[in-house]
């Protein structure tokens, strides 16, 4: 099944070659401020008017995502959970609910890799800022982190928290998860040639005729430019991860945006994962297990899961690949 995902999908080696309609074109826009980051959103438009309406619809949706699920808005529905959630049982939208339990499914699979409740000692570190939790910190806010705290009652769709001190933060999904919504946006619009990323997340749909879309993984030691594969997708989501991101270095040593769940520090175990995938919410999901788990116990259970693939830049700069990925067709 994987295999003819890749070859039907991702390497496409029988493209269909349509012809393109005669005023039709490709519109594009990229727009900064939405999740702090940059959004890009590319499409094939029968006119250029639909074409940026579709852009604006998108915008609207990924918006709406930022209002509900950002950590950085008190009003957010997510900063309300976590003012609440450990007084009791609350009830949440469906929305929500249903990408809590996404996040559980990802925190499973991934041997507690992924946790939304690294927030617990995560909300102490601003990278901007460059400010980190001292050992006492850490080791009082780290029995709070553990998925099993979010406790999701599907009947009366709530969550609550086991305990107090336990915060979330889909900082870690959500970005994915717009950008899925934002396809779906399109899809339900007609459009059926579009890319849309979110910082370093992305989903292709169709091709771009008779030509996979190419997408480029960044060297994680060079320059915003630098290219150490590149990626033919169709129908498909791919999100990296990279240590050099959000980060900053004190006393040698490298703080990062990704929290080892274990032990509140940065999780330093490679420099970059790629996974590629159907959706970019599990693309995005995903991509932080590497961190966490080191470069082989992480390959071992991207080759387990079915529908992605991986590509991971060690800590020596050597990189491996997942069984289904040929490295001489990723350059
Ligand atoms: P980006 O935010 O640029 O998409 P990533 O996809 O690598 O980058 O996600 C990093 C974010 O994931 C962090 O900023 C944080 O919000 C969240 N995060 C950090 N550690 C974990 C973890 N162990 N499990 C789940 N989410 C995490
Ligand atoms: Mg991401």
């Amino acid at each position: 099944m994987k295999r003819q995902m890749l070859k039907s999908a991702v390497y496409l080696s029988a493209l269909l070659c349509a012809a393109a309609p005669a005023h039709a074109e490709w519109v594009t826009r990229v727009t900064d401020g939405i999740m702090g980051t940059r959004i890009t959103v590319e499409l094939w438009a029968d006119d250029k008017a639909k074409g940026e309406q579709a852009i604006d619809a998108v915008l609207v949706e990924m918006r709406h995502i930022d209002d509900s699920m950002s950590t950085y808005k008190p009003t957010s529905e997510v900063s309300l959970v976590n003012a609440r959630a450990a007084d009791g049982p609350m009830r949440i939208s469906k929305e929500l609910f249903d990408l809590l339990t996404t996040a559980r499914e990802y925190s499973v699979i991934t041997d507690g890799a992924f946790d939304i409740t690294y927030a617990s000692v995560g909300y102490m570190y601003d990278f901007r800022k460059h400010i980190h939790p001292d050992e006492a910190q850490i080791d009082a806010a780290l029995p709070a982190i553990n998925y099993r705290h979010v406790l999701l009652d599907p009947k009366n769709q709530t969550v609550q928290f086991s305990q107090k001190g336990v915060r979330i933060d889909l900082g870690g999904i959500a970005k994915g998860y717009s950008v899925d919504g934002g396809i779906d946006v399109l899809k339900t619009l007609g459009f059926t040639r579009a890319y849309v990323s979110a910082g370093g997340d992305s989903r292709i749909i169709g091709d771009r005729f008779g030509k996979p879309w190419m997408v480029g993984i960044r060297d994680p030691r060079k320059g915003a430019g630098s290219v150490i594969a590149r990626i033919p997708l169709v129908n498909a989501a791919i999100s990296t991860s990279g240590d050099y991101e959000r980060f900053f270095e004190e006393n040698g040593v490298r703080y990062h945006h990704i929290i080892d769940p274990h032990t509140g520090h940065s999780a330093s175990k490679v420099r970059s994962a790629t996974v590629i995938g159907p959706y970019a919410t599990r693309t995005d999901g995903l991509s932080k297990t590497a961190f966490v788990l080191g470069p082989e116990k992480a390959m071992e259970i991207y080759n387990r899961i079915d529908d992605i693939d991986a590509i991971i830049v060690k800590n020596d700069g050597t990189v491996i690949y997942s069984k289904g990925i040929d490295p001489a067709r990723s350059r």
